[in-house]
């Protein structure tokens, strides 16, 4: 019987095994440290860590949001955790990683959402790897244009924000976003002269149509690099997916991308706006 949760075979995996994984696990365990490929039950976990990277996800565990696609906690945070810039590039230190990937949850309910954590944790990566490349992930500062400032300004290479999906679904999938909101967010960071990327994911229902109008607006706000993957349910109290994608489907996508302005386009069912990151530095 073939069930709505049976993935296709292009879907199938690595498993997380071997001595870089290992390595990778301890570090982050020792530094108390949240990563978004475990938060999120990434499936590209043994090829990242089994590589010697991971994401890094900053402000804590708990998230003021509650995104119907995504596995973190939604709840009240606890305190601001004043160590962590410090333990996070600590542990990129540790690990000698080349790209570094950092995200964090939503703090809405902090005046600054949080800015100053994210800009003394680029801040301290660079101060003890200097070599080291940072792309930033970045929730939306809710209209807050100089808590946007903040968080962009301390060197980072990249500045990512995720649309996620198309305007039709922000409701069910994103409803405390807001599609023209996220626009504005990408077009200030190309403004201050970052360069920027974002992420959609496909098969939450949205038709093509809506991904090449997607694709035309984040082209006029400015956008670098987009990445597209295929949406999985990380567990049966998330939101269902609707269609699997298929790779060629990708792949017409990324060539519309480009045809429609974009730089750069990551597309196939296993991209990750984090995955092959440390390709997009140089874009
Ligand atoms: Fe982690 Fe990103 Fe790799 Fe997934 S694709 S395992 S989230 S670094
Ligand atoms: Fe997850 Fe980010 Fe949404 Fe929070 S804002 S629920 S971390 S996707």
């Amino acid at each position: 019987e073939v069930t709505r949760t049976k993935k296709p075979n292009w879907l199938r995996v690595k498993l997380p095994v071997g001595k870089e994984y290992a390595r990778v696990r301890k570090i982050v365990d020792e530094n108390k440290l949240h990563t978004i490929c475990e938060s999120g039950n990434c499936p590209n976990m043994g090829e990242c860590w089994g590589a010697g990277t991971a994401t890094f996800m900053i402000l804590g565990n708990v998230c003021t949001r509650s995104c119907s696609f995504c596995a973190v906690a939604t709840g009240r945070p606890p305190e601001y955790d004043l160590d962590e810039p410090r333990r996070v590039a600590e542990a990129i230190h540790t690990m000698g990683v080349k790209h570094a990937v950092i995200t964090s949850v939503n703090r809405d309910e902090l005046k600054d959402r949080g800015a100053e954590i994210w800009y003394q944790t680029v801040r301290l990566i660079k101060e003890l790897s200097p070599a080291t490349t940072i792309e930033t992930l970045i929730p939306d500062t809710k209209g807050n244009w100089e808590a946007l400032e903040r968080m962009i300004s301390a060197g980072q290479e990249v500045v990512s924000h995720n649309m996620e999906t198309v305007e039709r679904l922000y409701r069910p999938v994103r409803p405390q976003a807001k599609y023209a909101r996220s626009l504005e967010q990408i077009l200030r960071t190309k403004q201050a002269g970052k360069r920027t990327k974002s992420g959609i994911m496909l098969g939450l229902g949205e038709t093509q149509d809506e991904v090449f109008k997607a694709m035309d607006d984040l082209a006029a706000h400015g956008l670098d690099i987009l990445t597209l993957g295929q949406y999985l349910q990380p567990t049966k109290m998330h939101i269902e997916v609707a269609e699997f994608i298929r790779p060629e489907v990708f792949e017409m996508y990324k060539e519309e991308g480009l045809k429609r302005g974009l730089k750069y386009v990551e597309s196939g069912p296993l991209v990750r706006s984090s995955y092959h990151a440390e390709r997009h530095v140089h874009v």
